[in-house]
Parts: C-alpha cells; structure tokens; sequence
C-alpha cells in the first residue's frame, strides 16, 4: 500500500481501498474510457472529505499532484467521474436524507443518495423533483447536481441548477463553505474574511465584474446548457452574488459538494397525455415551436429508426402500443396543471395545433393508459442494452442542444450526416428543448471504428455549434466533449473559465482531465477497448 492510501487509512473514518478489483471497478463510468484510479475512499462524512482534500492540497504545495474525483453512482457519460488519484465514492455512507418540510417545498439531502429513492420518499409527500434525469434509479443527486443534469420534464420546469438552492462545498484546500444567495453586504463580508473562502469571493467577484460584457454576450440562446461553467446566474442584477450555480455543473472541479438544498415541486398525478404521429420533419418542429407556446410539461420525441430497432430486438415491448407502418416521428405531449380547467385549455390548444401537422393525434387522461405510451419514449433505453454483434450502442454525440426554432432544420442535417457516415441511427429526446439523444453502434476494438467515432464527433459537434446550440444540454462536457469547449465559446470566455478555476484549484487537484485543458489527444489513449454498463451494479456496502 502507497504511503498516500497509508496516511488516509489512518485519518479517515471510512474505508479506503486499493485492491486491483476495485480500482478495475472504479476504472469506468458510462462513457467510452478507462481511467485506472490509485486508491478509492468510501467517506463516512464531512469530515473524511476535509482531511482527504487538506491532504491531497499539502502534497500539491510541496510539489506533487494527488488528483481528486468525486464520484456518485458512475453513470456519466462522458467519463468525467474517472481519475488518476483518489477516487471519494459518496453512495457508501454519505446516503441520507437530512431534512425534507413539504410545506416549504425543499429537501436537504448528502450527494450519495439515490436520485430515485429521495423521488420516492417526495412523491409520499406530494412533491417531486422536476429536472429527474431518465438515469434516476441508477444514479445520485450529487452526480445530477455536479452534471447539472435535467430530463423530460425540463421543458417546463427548468434544470437541476433552478432547483438547487444551497451547498455544502469542500474547497480544495480542505476548508468548508456553505453557497446560498448573499446581498451585496453580505458578500462584501465574505470578501473580507481572511480565509481561502474570503479570496475566492473576492477574486471571483472581480472576474465577475471585469468581464460583465463578455459573459452577458456569450450566452447561447437554448433552452438548457451544462457545458462549461454557469457564469450567467452567479451575479444578480441587484449587486446580489451566489456560488451555487458555479458549483452546480461544474462536475467536481471546483469543489466537492458533501451536502444540497433543493427545492421542491408539488406534484400533480392528473396529466393528460397526447400521443401525435408525424409523417414529416418540418412539421414536427412547426408543431413543437407552437406547442411550447402552451407550457406543456413535456414534449418528447421518438424517431421511426427507434421504433424499427426496437421492433427487431424487442418486438414484444411497444405491442398494442404502437401499430406498423411506423410513423416517421412521434410526439409524447404532456400537461400537468395542477388547474383541470388550465389543462383542459391546454390540451385543446394543444390538439389544434397538431390537427394542422399531425397524422393522427390520440389523449388519455388514464394514468395507466399514459404509462403504456410512455413506454414509447422509455424503451428507448433497450437501445443502450442492446448490442449489434460486437457493436455497442456508444455516448459519443448523445447531448446536443440547438435552439429549438431550428429544430426541424437540425434534425434533417442529422439524418444526412448519419447517411454520410452509413450510419443507421436511432434518434430520441426532448423535442421541447431541441435537445436530442443518440447512440450510434460501434466496435471499440476496432481501430477503424475508434477512428470513425471521432470523425463523427468532429462532425456532429461542428454542425451543432454552426447552428447555434451547444454540445451538450445535460450530461455536461467531462473528458469526451471538454476538446470542444473553446469552439463552442470562444477564446476569450474559455480564459474567463480558466482563470476561474485557477481561482478555486491553484493547483488543479480537483478533477483534472474533465472540462479544461484537454484536446483530442488527451483523451484518446483513454478510450477503451470495450465497452459495457456493469459500473452500474453495485460495488459497495451501504450503511
Ligand atoms: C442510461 C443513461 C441515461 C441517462 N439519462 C440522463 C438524463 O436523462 N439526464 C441527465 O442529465 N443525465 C443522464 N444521464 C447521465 C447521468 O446518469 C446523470 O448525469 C446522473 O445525474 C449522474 O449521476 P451519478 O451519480 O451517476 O454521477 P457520477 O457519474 O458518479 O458523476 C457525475 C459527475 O458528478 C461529479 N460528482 C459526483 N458526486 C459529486 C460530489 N459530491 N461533489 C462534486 N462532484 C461530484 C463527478 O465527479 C462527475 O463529474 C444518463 C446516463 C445513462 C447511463
């Protein structure tokens, strides 16, 4: 055992780890790489996470760099919950939920907690948590707030980040703070406090400041964003200051989160569903520019190569579904007013805006009836479980975002770049966001098709960005799509993000490889030969 896992092993509560199986373990996540870490810990609390960046801080001051990953469940794809140096694994013990009042509408919960498990415990409350990723059962709430991750519901109530109200952030340095929205006294007291906590409030104040111009003008107009850092909710216009939106997002390379606030919603089980079928592109994104107009709680979309791929691999699943022909797209529109009367409007609305564009339109207020379409959207995870031969379906241009006025437009360039590359490709996603999902089949342990992923990437996100949209609208940049932040941005804010995270990691012990400074070249010799889902079976005892 190295002398860093012997010194943690001595200061820690939990456990901490070396063996060859759980470092193999703790060597992957949902994405296509392969990161051996060095040595695992299983937090017990806070405080293990204090003294593991106090020490990792020391070591960097005296010259040599013990990286740290935070890690929830692992089922990023886009392999930004791997690393080289100690891996903190939260879901052991850091699981609980601290405080949950459904009359002030939030919940306290540790980061290692399943995301599905505290959607469980609000649904008996009558609350929920809207932006709940589709990997919920799987995954945690600290990995959704580090991804700032969202799903289908988004199109009406936002992402992860307009839920999350406060942290509890290790710094790099060992030293804790609590992020929530300060005025502008408050934050000229933090600014004054002799502390790491004080020079990072003011120095990023200044970055803030100088560079108002800059951040306010880069914006990219979609509907959901996770690349790069969130600059545009962190100063108010009232001189107000908050961290919390930095940090969410920021996938673990800026702090380390051990404890989240969240606001909650009421949940409403009455919805009604409407289930369009479409025969054309263009007028599916005429109709989804119109429907949104309605404020529907989503709008998902499903594409024919889903329904054929799922026809030929499962057909029993969408039977007395979904009837052949096949339409080329269908939408999934709901509305979950908790007014009948609103909704009713709604959906009227609603089904006449698709009697202009749609081939056929059906609306169930049936809850069970509602759960069998949604199978439609739902199955498209079969894809994920699926392979073709030695080919896996791979999350290599899963994410993208274009503004949704160009959808149509979008979609249409898409199928061309498949049909360039003689590709098959399966589409799914949130057609309210112009946000789209895709997994096309490769063979990782074919030279040629490693080459052929990375043209493709080079391609897809070249057109995506031309269109205005960003690379990816919830499962974040990582190491796969971090070579393509300065594109996306440009130079001048890419330096803005740099000299942010100058400021929070001196020494860039937190999560180095995911975000910034990478290029192609880096994360190519990181890709792995294989490719599975097993990282998503559990590893570790749980208290
Ligand atoms: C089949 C499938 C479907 C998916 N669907 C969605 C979806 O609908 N929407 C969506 O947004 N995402 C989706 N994802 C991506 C991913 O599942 C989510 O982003 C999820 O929220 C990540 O949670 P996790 O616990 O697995 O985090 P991990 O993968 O363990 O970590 C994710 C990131 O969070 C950081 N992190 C974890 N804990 C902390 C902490 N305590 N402090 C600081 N940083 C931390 C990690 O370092 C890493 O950067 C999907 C993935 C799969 C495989």
């Amino acid at each position: 055992m190295s002398k860093v896992a012997q010194y943690l092993q001595e200061h820690v509560i939990g456990e901490v780890l070396t063996s060859l199986d759980a470092r193999e373990y703790f060597s992957t996540d949902g994405s296509i790489f392969k990161v051996m870490p060095q040595i695992i810990v299983y937090p017990r609390a806070e405080n293990d996470v204090r003294k593991i960046a106090r020490f990792s801080w020391q070591l960097a001051e005296r010259g040599r760099l013990v990286p740290l990953t935070a890690r929830g469940s692992g089922t990023d794809q886009a392999g930004s919950a791997l690393g080289q140096g100690i891996m903190i694994v939260f879901p052991a013990h850091m699981n609980k939920i601290l405080a949950l009042d459904s009359n002030k509408n939030y919940v306290s919960v540790q980061p290692g907690i399943n995301y599905g498990k505290v959607q469980q415990t609000l649904l008996t409350h009558g609350q929920f948590l809207p932006p709940f990723p589709s990997s919920m059962e799987y995954s945690t709430i600290g990995g959704a707030v580090a991804n700032n991750a969202s799903g289908e519901k988004s199109v009406k109530y936002g992402a992860t980040k307009d839920y999350t109200k406060m942290l509890r952030v290790v710094l790099a340095n060992g030293e804790v703070i609590t992020t929530g929205r300060l005025s502008k006294k408050e934050l000229s007291q933090k600014k004054g406090l002799p502390t790491f906590e004080g020079e990072l409030y003011r120095s990023l104040d200044n970055i803030f400041t100088d560079n108002q111009d800059l951040i306010e003008k880069s914006q990219i107009n979609v509907s959901k964003n996770s690349a790069g850092y969130n600059l545009w909710d962190v100063k108010g216009n009232d001189g107000s200051f908050d961290l919390t939106p930095l940090f969410v997002g920021s996938q673990g390379t800026l702090g380390i989160i051990t404890e989240i606030v969240l606001d909650t919603e009421q949940y409403n089980p009455q919805k009604t569903l409407l289930v369009a079928n479409f025969d054309d592109i263009v007028k599916t994104g005429q109709a989804v520019e119109e429907l949104r107009k309605l404020n529907p709680s989503a709008i998902e979309l499903v594409d024919v190569n889903l329904l054929d791929f799922l026809h030929d691999h499962n057909p029993n699943q969408l039977k007395d579904v979904v009837k052949e022909p096949y339409p080329k797209i269908i939408l999934l529109i709901e509305f979950d007013d908790s007014s009948a009367h609103k909704q009713k409007k709604g959906v009227k609305k609603a089904h006449k805006i698709l009697e202009n564009y749609a081939t056929a339109v059906v609306a169930t207020k049936d809850s069970n009836e509602q759960e069998d379409y949604w199978k439609i959207r739902h199955s498209a995870a079969a894809v994920l479980w699926q392979n073709i031969g030695n080919k896996k379906a791979l999350p290599v241009i899963e994410d993208g975002v274009v503004p949704v006025e160009r959808f149509s437009e979008f979609l249409q360039k898409l199928y061309e770049l498949f049909d360039s590359f003689n590709l098959d490709v399966a589409v799914w996603g949130h057609a309210g966001e112009g946000n789209l999902h895709m997994q096309p089949f490769f063979d990782l342990s074919q030279v040629g098709d490693r080459q052929k992923i990375f043209k493709l990437m080079d391609a897809y996100y070249e057109m995506v960005i031309a269109f205005g949209g960003t690379t990816c609208g919830e499962h974040n940049d990582g190491r796969l799509r971090a070579p393509y932040l300065v594109k996306l941005y440009g130079q001048d804010l890419y330096d803005v993000f740099k000299k942010i995270k100058q400021i929070c990691d001196p020494y860039g012990t937190l999560n180095p490889g995911v975000k910034l400074d990478v290029t192609m070249q880096d994360i190519q010799p990181f890709v792995r030969t294989e490719y599975s889902l097993a990282h998503l079976y559990d590893h570790m005892p749980r208290t």
